[in-house]
């Protein structure tokens, strides 16, 4: 184990960010893999920052790790450099937590967020050992299954997994587990076959597609008798849900730095692109004392600054003012914010706002989607104009300064007034911040998902795509707005595969083979591998982009998310009618078809008469019906509304042409009266309810009383942590240990730290130091012991001690720094004697020049003021003191680089460490006039 640790350790030194395959984090779970029956490796594919942001995957990480039975790891998809550092080394791609391959592990589970990772997918499979194609592995290789929001429609990737799981994965990962142990090892089909007995477990090799002549899918026909549609997983009381009880904290800086508690999954807004509305209904909202209890608990052990409430839409969750109050009066206190990721415009009300802002103005982000108020009609935007530039002027006049606003191009009969009004709509905003704040219209491009009402749509080509956000980057900058827009040519790739059948398999793997990864990333996208791959394979981008008739047989037709297709044609029906279907969770019930009423329906948590529950799920109502004839045959009708646009078209597009723009008026004169009347109960006032109860928060926090100097290391696989993750690790390691931190003021608040200099990644050290202000006085051993405790492997707390607070910076007091460096791998067969000869020659130069980089520029410096002392020991050490002074230091491994003649990549390997800390007052007479000359 040690042998394979230090062979991965050996390529870290060769990477951008280590910090990603460390594994050392705070709440990894540590177990024996020989204790356990099941190993799973909870894979994601995308880097660690994406990947260990995602909650869903550390609610798996924690449930499962609960089991005596099984040992849970990570693994992620390593960056283009690690990928070539492994195959290069020939090592595999392993786990976070043991560094086991990929492929001695029992299940390796993937988390699909985003089509456009399965090109990683593969890497990591291929990496892993693992064969890419599921018909291909045995009995001793590890299933491979997949579950997410694009596990809805799998079948792009389904020659490469096992199984699928559809829905909730909280209840399900246990049965899957269970019937693993239970499995006798042999026939891997008998595995399948008992797995495809499970609800909300997709087997794709139990099915067939069937294409005719012109290239439809005209069946997918099931091979297994009872096995014809596959049910999605539903958890149905969130509250069923063990409380989180470990958090991974990561020391590396995440794209969501904080734990994210979900307060409600399912949306009944009914947007009509959103997929997540649809595949996670009905709603469920968790109770909120759990809530409370758990944000409690998150910031006990992870010492975050922050905790967000998760869900689709949190401004909607019917507790959410009381639920922040209570929150913020408990948090507030410690500087702990909370955040709110998405908020639909008609969930905000003053209250909620002054809220999030008690302790820090986190950004801004609204979601108007369209511009035009046809074009809210048609998507089923409830919201109006108006409330928009309430909120907005709501936002700008407590205090914050940017505001983001979130549009989408390319949406279904979209029209060029529907743009104009994204720009009209954007001026607006800007109007009600004076034109003194920033406002940005980011604009992303409209993919039809599969099981969402839009399902049956178009999408725009590339040109079109580029020739709208054209028009809105002029029209916008005239009002000096932002613009930020999402690259249509991913926008093309993800609509290939979000809509793709089984034969886009093949072009996955063509465009993994070509080399094509992180796909959504449009800074690295090969799209000219892409494009070699289309070409190589013969798919059409243009058939998966085209509109389909509502008879055709869609490649995720057999698995069901429980909104009935009925349901997603009606609502197609009345978009293009201009109709608002009420939101079920406030009137009525509209038979989607997603809740049983007996163990499934809408759950919340509200004041008494808060919302109109009594009828809710009691009255099934088929009000739609009056819209479209109530047939589930293909064919039998199609939405009148479709046939409108179409005429106005003059027919049917030929296939993969663009959508022309719209007259404005070609749909729907007149807007109709909207049927979600705002009844007793509404959100909105319900938010407003509690606005009395707010009470300025008591800032406890007073100036610092108390400095703390510490001395502490930083070895073995912490010395891969850089120094803003240090920075981070310390705060949160302070938090945890309940020190009585000071704070600096301003906007955002931070514990008063201050660091020595910084260690270059990759450099072990015995005497890093840092000093701490605490606003009680506290004895230096009592944070010696308290923080020690919550420090991770290799970083140890050997001094401490009290300093005065007026006192010089430990940077101000630096004049060298002593390291030793084990040189033995580049000891020739001349027992160091050569080596000897260049640092002797080096040491009696007067002029060394050197290369040295200063925030990003190279300029030539004579290196040899910079060093106090280099010899080389009998042990095949080096020693060296470097100064530090006014014009800075020297990189050793630079230094020596080019004593030695390594190349660059052995010079970064060099296994420094750092043994003392000079301060002025300890220099000799000589060093210190060398000092001050640097
Ligand atoms: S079945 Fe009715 S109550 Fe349940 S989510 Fe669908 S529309 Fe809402």
């Amino acid at each position: 184990m040690v042998e394979t640790r230090t062979a991965y350790e050996s390529l870290l030194t060769r990477v951008e960010k280590p910090g990603r395959y460390l594994g050392n984090e705070r709440g990894m779970v540590h177990k024996d893999p020989a204790s356990v029956q099941l190993r799973f490796a909870l894979a994601f594919p995308d880097v660690y920052e994406i990947a260990q942001s995602h909650p869903g995957l550390q609610i798996l990480y924690d449930l499962l790790n609960r089991r005596s039975d099984v040992y849970a790891e990570r693994v992620y998809a390593p960056w283009f450099d690690m990928e070539a550092e492994l195959r290069r080394a020939g090592l595999p791609l392993a786990t976070l937590e043991t560094l086991t391959p990929l492929r001695d592990l029992d299940v390796v589970g993937f988390t699909l967020q985003y089509e456009l990772t399965y090109t990683n997918l593969l890497a990591m499979l291929e990496l892993g050992g693992i064969p890419l194609h599921a018909a291909a592995r045995g009995a001793a290789d590890p299933l491979v299954i997949a579950g997410g929001p694009c596990a809805f429609n799998p079948e792009p990737i389904a020659d490469f997994l096992d199984a699928v799981v559809l829905g909730d994965g909280e209840h399900v990962i246990h049965d899957i587990c269970n019937t693993l142990i239970a499995w006798d090892g042999r026939e891997r089909s008998a595995l399948l076959a008992a797995l495809a007995g499970i609800r909300g477990i997709y087997v794709p090799a139990f099915f067939e597609p069937r294409y005719g002549p012109h290239g439809k899918l005209v069946e997918i026909r099931p091979l297994r008798t009872g096995y014809e549609r596959v049910e999605k997983q539903i958890v149905a009381d969130l509250n069923t849900v063990p409380v989180q009880q470990t958090y991974v904290v990561p020391t590396l800086q995440i794209v969501h730095d904080r734990p994210s508690l979900e307060v409600m999954r399912g949306c009944v807004k009914g947007c009509r692109f959103c997929q997540a509305g649809y595949i996670y209904r009905p709603l469920r909202e968790r109770d909120p004392r759990r809530v409370l209890e758990q944000a409690e608990e998150a910031v006990r052990q992870t010492g975050h600054d922050e905790v967000s409430l998760l869900s689709l839409s949190t401004g909607d969750y019917s507790c959410v003012n009381p639920l922040l109050t209570e929150l913020m009066n408990r948090l507030a206190p410690q500087k702990v914010a909370v955040s709110l990721p998405s908020t639909r415009v008609d969930a905000l009300a003053p209250s909620l706002l002054e809220q999030i802002k008690r302790v820090r103005k986190t950004g801004f982000t609204l979601a108007p989607e369209a511009g035009s108020q046809r074009m809210r009609d048609i998507i089923q935007k409830e919201y109006q104009e108006a409330e928009l530039i309430a909120a907005a002027q709501q936002i700008f006049s407590l205090g914050w300064r940017s505001l983001k606003l979130y549009f989408m191009l390319g949406l279904p009969s979209e029209t060029e007034a529907d743009l104009m009004g994204i720009v009209d709509l954007s001026a607006k905003v800007a109007a009600a911040g004076s034109f003194r704040k920033e406002v940005i219209a980011s604009v992303s491009s409209f993919v039809p998902k599969p099981h969402t009402p839009f399902q049956w749509a178009p999408q725009i080509p590339i040109a079109e795509i580029e020739s709208r956000q054209r028009l809105l980057r002029r029209e916008l900058g005239k009002g000096r707005i932002k613009f930020r827009w999402h690259d249509a040519r991913l926008s093309f790739l993800e609509g290939i595969v979000s809509r793709g059948d089984r034969r886009v398999g093949a072009l996955l793997l063509q465009a993994y083979q070509l080399g094509c990864r992180f796909d959504g990333w449009n800074e690295v996208c090969r799209f000219d591998l892409w494009e070699q791959a289309l070409r190589d394979t013969g798919i059409s981008a243009d058939f998966y982009l085209r509109r389909r008739t509502l008879d055709e047989v869609l490649p995720w037709d057999h698995l069901s998310s429980g909104v009935n297709k009925t349901f997603l044609q009606r609502e197609l029906a009345r978009a293009f009618e201009r109709t608002l279907t009420p939101d079920c969770s406030i009137e009525r019930c509209t038979y989607c078809g997603a809740c049983d009423f007996t163990t499934v329906r809408n759950v919340d948590y509200h004041l008494t008469g808060a919302k109109g529950s009594e009828h809710r799920g009691e009255v099934i109502d088929h009000w739609a019906s009056d819209i479209v004839p109530d047939s589930d045959t293909a064919g039998a009708w199609e939405p009148r509304g479709w046939h409108k646009v179409q005429a106005k078209q003059g027919g049917e597009q030929p296939v993969g042409t663009s959508t022309p723009l719209l007259d404005a008026t070609s749909v729907g004169a007149a807007r109709p009266p909207a049927e979600t009347a705002r009844g007793l109960g509404n959100a909105e006032e319900w938010l407003s309810a509690g606005g009395e109860a707010l009470a300025p928060v008591v800032d406890t926090v007073g100036p610092p009383q108390t400095r703390i100097r510490l001395t502490y290391t930083k070895l073995g696989r912490a010395r891969f942590i850089g120094n803003l993750e240090l920075t981070t690790l310390f705060y949160r390691a302070a938090r945890r240990a309940g020190l009585p931190l000071a704070f600096s003021q301003g906007h955002h608040p931070l514990p008063r730290f201050a660091f020595g200099p910084a260690l270059p990644v990759g450099v072990e050290s015995v005497c890093e130091l840092v000093d701490i202000d605490l606003v009680e006085p506290l004895g230096a051993e009592d944070v010696r012991r308290a923080l020690g405790a919550q420090l991770p492997e290799g970083m140890e707390i050997t001094a401490a001690g009290a300093i005065p607070l007026g006192g010089p910076s430990i940077s101000a007091r630096i004049a060298a720094i002593r390291y030793r460096v084990d040189v033995r791998q580049h000891i020739n067969g001349d027992g160091g004697a050569g080596m000897r000869r260049r640092i002797d020659a080096f040491v009696e130069s007067a002029d060394f020049p050197l290369r040295k980089r200063v925030k990003g520029t190279e300029r030539i410096v004579n290196a040899r003021p910079y060093v106090a002392g280099l010899q080389l020991l009998e042990a095949a050490t080096i020693e060296a003191m470097i100064l530090h002074g006014a014009a800075g230091t020297l990189k050793l491994t630079d230094l020596l680089g080019a004593i030695l003649e390594l190349d660059e990549r052995e010079a970064r390997a060099l296994p420094v460490r750092k043994v003392a800390t000079v301060f002025g007052n300890e220099l000799s007479l000589s060093d210190a006039a060398s000092a001050a000359a640097v």
